[in-house]
């Protein structure tokens, strides 16, 4: 039978012989089973995981995400007379202690725990900060945007108009001076700047004070940095001019994969938290919101080192590659100030490629969009991009990331067979199984 499907068909058609094939119900059980094994054998103790949006969390918080509070029914605000359900004491005990430690990790007066993803945060911006109609400038996916902020993302869902934000190509920076004029002529009510591809600091407060005549907002989406600001590391947005701050936790945060949206101004406070509940999320996965909270409490005790670590590493990288002959962007200004590095691969085959190449020597990195790339290019850019928080995070210091430099020479410039490379991958990675900066196993040894 012909089906339509977005996902790979040819994919979906394998798992429907799988399931064909199981011998009933429970063989079919047993191999979403086997699936999940397959893959912590292999992403979880053999590879070098080194894609940017991702974060290993500690024993603890990987515990707390299969605890009995999850399967408790909690909507709604924090409180007895909030909740529609009895019973709930220890989950406003675990959720308010996860909203406290949150504005304790970013120094700020008001959090919400609730988002399952950072997606669902940029979403409860849009609902609560614009109307249908409105303009609103955001990032190209060339320069680094995501599509949360985009039309094809939740800020689509909202009707508005959305603006490109003028990138100077060479130095990947916001051009200032092409922003500041535009905006003044489109007079925008939002600007968000959320960069998946970010290498520097943004120019918050410059940004800021051009929009603010007309009462325009900066919001900043730090999916990507929000643990690099955590830990002080970054920048400090809400300090600069910003006023929402949206996270994912699961990206430099290190926790749970989750959203987090932070914020000062008290008259912000019942438009998000409504957006939050009742429109945008019912139950909200405490088991979740437990691990959150751990999370911020770790970040809080070992947020500035692990961080600091975490750049030292993607510039260390940086360089060990570009000497090596993979060209990466930004060496002028010392390839990073964050969590990840852009190199340009298009010679080496282009990113699609490039990174299947490296998954086959278990070097797990992800295609990426770079200035000069096209609409053309979406499915094979130009860059590759490579992040440096689980490498840091099992304990890996500058001087190792030469070694990690030398599996992708082998792989692109010296064009060794994969399956040797991934043997010494392998070797190196095996004994490496303990991730640090945590209350479990403390600092790196
Ligand atoms: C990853 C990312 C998101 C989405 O975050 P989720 O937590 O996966 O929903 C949003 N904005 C930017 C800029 C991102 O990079």
């Amino acid at each position: 039978m012909a089906q339509f499907e977005v996902h790979d068909a040819d994919v979906l058609a394998q798992a429907r012989a799988i399931l064909e094939n199981a011998g009933g119900p429970a063989g079919m059980a047993q191999r979403v089973v086997e699936a999940v094994a397959a893959n912590e054998e292999w992403r979880g103790k053999r590879c070098l995981n080194l894609l940017a949006p991702e974060a290993p969390t500690s024993p603890t918080v990987r515990r707390l995400l299969a605890a009995e509070i999850g399967i408790r029914a909690a909507e709604g605000h924090i409180g007895r007379v909030n909740r529609w359900f009895a019973g709930t004491q220890y989950i406003d005990e675990v959720e308010s202690l996860c909203v406290e430690l949150l504005k304790k990790a970013f120094r700020c007066h008001y959090a919400d725990h609730r988002l399952m993803g950072s997606m669902l945060g940029n979403l409860a911006v849009y609902h609560s900060l614009v109307q249908p109609g409105d303009a609103v400038m955001s990032a190209a996916q060339p320069y680094g945007g995501h599509s949360s902020n985009r039309q094809d993302g939740p800020a689509g869902t909202r009707g508005l108009q959305i603006h490109d934000i003028a990138f100077d190509p060479q130095r990947l920076e916001v051009d200032l001076d092409r922003f500041a004029e535009e905006a003044q002529r489109i007079q925008p009510k939002l600007v968000v700047m959320g960069m998946s591809m970010t290498l520097f600091p943004l120019p918050v407060r410059q940004m800021a004070e051009i929009i603010a005549p007309w009462g325009g907002k900066f919001v900043y989406d730090g999916a990507h940095q929000a643990g690099l600001i955590a830990g002080g590391q970054f920048q400090d947005p809400l300090r600069e001019g910003a006023v929402i701050l949206t996270g994912s936790a699961g990206k430099t945060f290190s926790g749970p994969q989750s959203g987090m949206i932070l914020w000062n101004d008290p008259a912000l406070t019942v438009p998000i938290t409504e957006a939050i509940f009742p429109a945008l999320v019912a139950t909200h996965q405490v088991n979740r919101v437990a691990a959150l909270a751990v999370a911020a409490a770790e970040m809080l005790e070992f947020g500035s080192v692990y961080m600091a670590q975490i750049v030292k590493n993607s510039k260390a990288l940086g360089k060990a590659l570009d000497e090596r002959g993979i060209p990466v962007l930004a060496a002028e200004r010392g390839y990073s100030e964050s969590h990840q590095i852009i190199a340009n691969v298009r010679r080496f085959g282009g990113g699609l490629d490039v990174a299947h190449r490296l998954a086959a020597a278990n070097l797990i990195t992800n295609k990426n969009l770079i200035p000069g790339d096209t609409a053309a290019d979406w499915d094979r850019p130009s860059g590759l991009r490579i992040g440096t928080i689980e490498v840091t995070r099992l304990g890996l210091m500058e001087a190792d990331m030469a070694r990690i430099a030398d599996f992708f020479q082998r792989v692109l410039i010296d064009k060794k067979d994969t399956d040797a490379v991934r043997k010494d991958v392998e070797a190196f990675r095996l004994p490496l199984q303990d991730f640090y900066y945590n209350f479990d196993n403390g600092w790196p040894r």
